[in-house]
């Protein structure tokens, strides 16, 4: 069977270098007789599993010594709730800034425990761009400022990390993480559900400045208060062990492929390609100011939407799938994660190319 180009938003393409190697250690993992699945998560062979995921990740991001690095479950979503129950640490209001689906979805959760202050909201513009520095409207008193890098929906991306001064920086950057390098001193805490950049469903990465941890709202359900979570090494449960392993081997895919870096530079180029592509023509369009674009979901709409069944018909007879739009945009999105081969979105490109001459 060969495997398709998966565009998936997520559960999302995962590198096929890494799923032959989870397929080859599926039965016996290093001799040790059994999956990774079947292991204890506190025998020794798990332990040296999720250290080495851990520390890989740290060389990965530079991640500074005074950061803690958790391994969770409850996907980004959890954290939405987490975040106001741990982090207002005796205030009581957070700044919020709403650019589209997944951060209004983090603002109603957070005011269910605490006053929300929008400090910029591109909902007029139909979230098509993210906000200047300069219209950020932060309270200095908030008890942190929340955003989300990129949105995956809308396929709008901050172009720059928003300056704060005191007040943490909390970023869901669930469909960004890993695509490029970003300073991590700059954030109080960095959250992530796996399925888009890091691995399977199932696991959330939580990378979060020490000294924000330790007071929490009274009646904070214990698996959601990062210091027990962080004290126990993600282990006061049992941990999402696959997931966590299958990171950790992604992790290991990325270092050999040279780092963040080199997916930098990767992840741009596939962005400019298919942009161009997109700008070029009169047939495809996409909304978003150019300097917001996202690098990793590309939203597009046909000129014609009575064409969007055709498109997503042929184009899954070429092998391209999961293009179609979130049903809250319609058109469709190419998620072109790190996972994504260069060659997926020039074949994306030349099907497009196709399409509108058959079509135009
Ligand atoms: N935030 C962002 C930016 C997302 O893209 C998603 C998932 N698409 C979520 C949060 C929700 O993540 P989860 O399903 O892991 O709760």
């Amino acid at each position: 069977m060969s495997r398709v180009y998966n565009f998936s938003a997520g559960p999302a393409v995962l590198p096929e270098e890494v799923l032959l190697q989870a397929r080859d250690e599926m039965l016996n993992w290093h001799g040790c007789g059994m999956s990774v699945m079947e292991m204890s998560h506190r025998g020794k062979e798990f332990i040296s599993i999720a250290e080495e995921a851990e520390a890989d990740l740290r060389e990965l991001m530079a991640i500074p010594d005074n950061y803690k690095v958790m391994f969770l479950q409850g996907g980004a979503s959890s954290q939405f709730a987490a975040i106001p129950m741990n982090l207002l640490r005796g205030k009581q209001a957070a700044d919020y800034l709403s650019t589209g689906s997944w951060s209004k979805k983090a603002v109603s959760e957070a005011k269910r425990f605490c006053e929300v202050n929008v400090a910029a909201s591109t909902d007029g513009c139909n979230f098509t761009t993210a906000p200047a520095q300069a219209d950020l409207k932060l309270n200095p008193d908030a008890a942190y400022v929340h955003y989300t890098p990129n949105e995956t929906i809308q396929g709008v991306e901050f172009p720059y990390i928003p300056e704060t001064g005191d007040v943490p920086l909390v970023a869901d950057m669930s469909s960004a993480i890993l695509s490029r390098p970003v300073d991590v001193s700059k954030f109080g805490m960095i959250y992530a559900g796996a399925q888009k950049n890091i691995g399977p469903a199932g696991l959330t990465v939580v990378i979060l400045r020490e000294d924000l941890i330790g007071e929490t709202i009274p009646g904070t359900p214990t698996m959601f208060n990062y210091a027990t979570m962080s004290e126990g090494g993600s282990m006061y449960n049992t941990p999402p062990t696959y997931g966590w392993y299958f990171a950790g081997l992604v992790f290991k895919w990325l270092k050999r492929k040279g780092g963040l870096r080199a997916m930098e530079e990767v992840n741009e180029r596939k962005a400019a390609k298919l942009y161009a592509q997109i700008d070029g023509s009169e047939f495809y369009s996409n909304p978003v100011t150019p300097t917001s674009r996202s690098w990793m979901n590309v939203p597009f709409i046909l000129a014609n939407k009575e064409l969007d069944a055709s498109f997503l018909s042929q184009a899954k007879d070429a092998g391209l799938v999961t293009l179609k739009g979130h049903r809250s945009v319609g058109g469709m999105r190419a998620s072109i994660y790190n996972a994504m081969p260069e060659q997926g979105v020039e074949a994306l490109i030349d099907f497009m190319v196709d399409f509108e001459k058959r079509n135009g």
